[in-house]
């Protein structure tokens, strides 16, 4: 049974308790967290070996086999490209050189002199070099010629073994997608089996052991195993089954929730109940019924709830009637003598304000709560 006395804790207190039950929530759900990624890693089937199993083989190899020969020529293509390019280069180089030479020898030769013996090789050594490097050009175009021919030859040949590949793959296909789905589920059941037992146990704990002292503990891993579960049942459930998973447990929370509210009223808990005693007195009410206590100066005044602070009641009116006093509308007692110091006390509170003696508050209903020393 609770005891109106459990100590509340300074604000900073209470403040650190909700930081580290959030703290401690947090670090559960990243645990499970890691323990479902760890659980996905779980290879699932692989494409390839289905297209090995149902595909000719006899045709993968050649359309294998073909792309290496395309490869390879698209490679060596590119390859004379460049070559080319590099050529291109150096015969701009000789042709600029043999252009200057010639103009050189015009100049001497108009000057009457016969052009030296180096200035002369060295012009038909540039022609040659010029020479040369054009038909080496000419021959790596044909070199490249006869490659696209073979590379486009080898594409059409790719592509006539691709398209009988191809009949073949909507098979694979679907048989891929199923094997995939039920590794799928495979693997939502794998992840469950871990989760849910420690819901169980969350949800066991709860209804157990809500009361304890270590229970900001359990609502922090309660809640940390449930955001899992809603997490991995979203990821694996199709979106049709998972929406009435999800609204059959919002129903049943929201049930759980207007039964406790409903319970409440009807069966009010010690501190509500306290607390709606203490406010009734300090507002000269009955706590059961709302009716005025007329007592002492107050005997002639009538006042409700909202009017009270009109009344400018003065301080000494609550110790004026030193007197038992009973509602006259529900009967109940609502000041008495004391048992242990014969001194008048409220009836509904737990402690005497003259000896401090304490004792259990009754409850309207009937069963008695205690309320002595925790
Ligand atoms: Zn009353
Ligand atoms: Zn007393």
């Amino acid at each position: 049974m609770k005891s109106i006395r459990r100590q509340k804790g300074p604000w900073t207190h209470r403040a650190l308790v909700y930081l580290f039950t959030s703290l401690f929530g947090l670090l559960a759900f990243w645990l499970l967290g890691f323990v479902v990624r760890d659980i996905a890693t779980w290879p699932g089937p692989d494409y390839r070996q289905f297209e090995e199993k149902l595909q000719d083989p006899a045709l993968l190899k050649e359309s294998e086999s073909l792309q290496t020969s395309i490869d390879d020529a698209s490679r060596a293509i590119s390859l004379r490209k460049e070559r080319q390019q590099v050529l291109r280069d150096s015969t701009s180089n000789s042709e600029k050189t043999m252009n200057q030479l010639l103009e050189l020898q015009k100049l001497t030769l108009q000057k009457g002199v016969t052009p030296s013996a180096e200035e002369v090789q060295a012009l038909a050594e540039s022609q040659k070099l010029f020479l040369q490097n054009q038909s080496r050009y000419q021959e790596i175009n044909d070199e490249i010629a006869k490659l696209s021919e073979q590379l486009s030859d080898l594409q059409n040949r790719q592509r006539a073994v691709r398209k009988s590949l191809d009949s073949t793959r909507p098979t694979i296909q679907q048989q891929y997608q199923q094997a995939q789905s039920s590794h799928q589920w495979k693997l939502a059941a794998l992840k469950l089996a871990v989760l849910v037992p420690l819901l169980a146990l969350a949800v066991w704990l709860l209804l157990k052991k809500r009361g304890s002292l270590y229970a900001p503990l359990m609502y922090g891993f309660g809640l940390a195993v449930a955001a899992k579960v809603v997490l991995v049942m979203h990821e694996h459930f199709p979106r049709r089954y998972f929406k009435y998973v999800l609204i059959v447990v919002a129903l049943l929370l929201v049930a759980r929730v207007l039964a406790y509210l409903l319970r409440t009223l009807a069966h009010p808990k010690i501190e509500l109940l306290l607390k709606q005693y203490r406010e009734a007195y300090e507002r000269f009410l009955c706590p059961v019924c709302g009716y005025p206590i007329r007592r002492g100066p107050l005997t002639h005044l009538f006042w409700t709830r909202g009017s009270i602070k009109k009344l400018n009641i003065p301080a000494q009116a609550q110790t004026a009637a030193e007197e038992p006093y009973v509602c006259p509308v529900c009967s109940t007692r609502l000041f008495e003598a004391c048992s242990a110091c014969r001194g008048i006390r409220h009836s509904l509170l737990p402690t005497c304000t003259h000896c401090g003696d304490e004792r259990e508050v009754q409850a309207p209903t009937g069963a008695p709560v205690s309320a002595t020393k925790a």
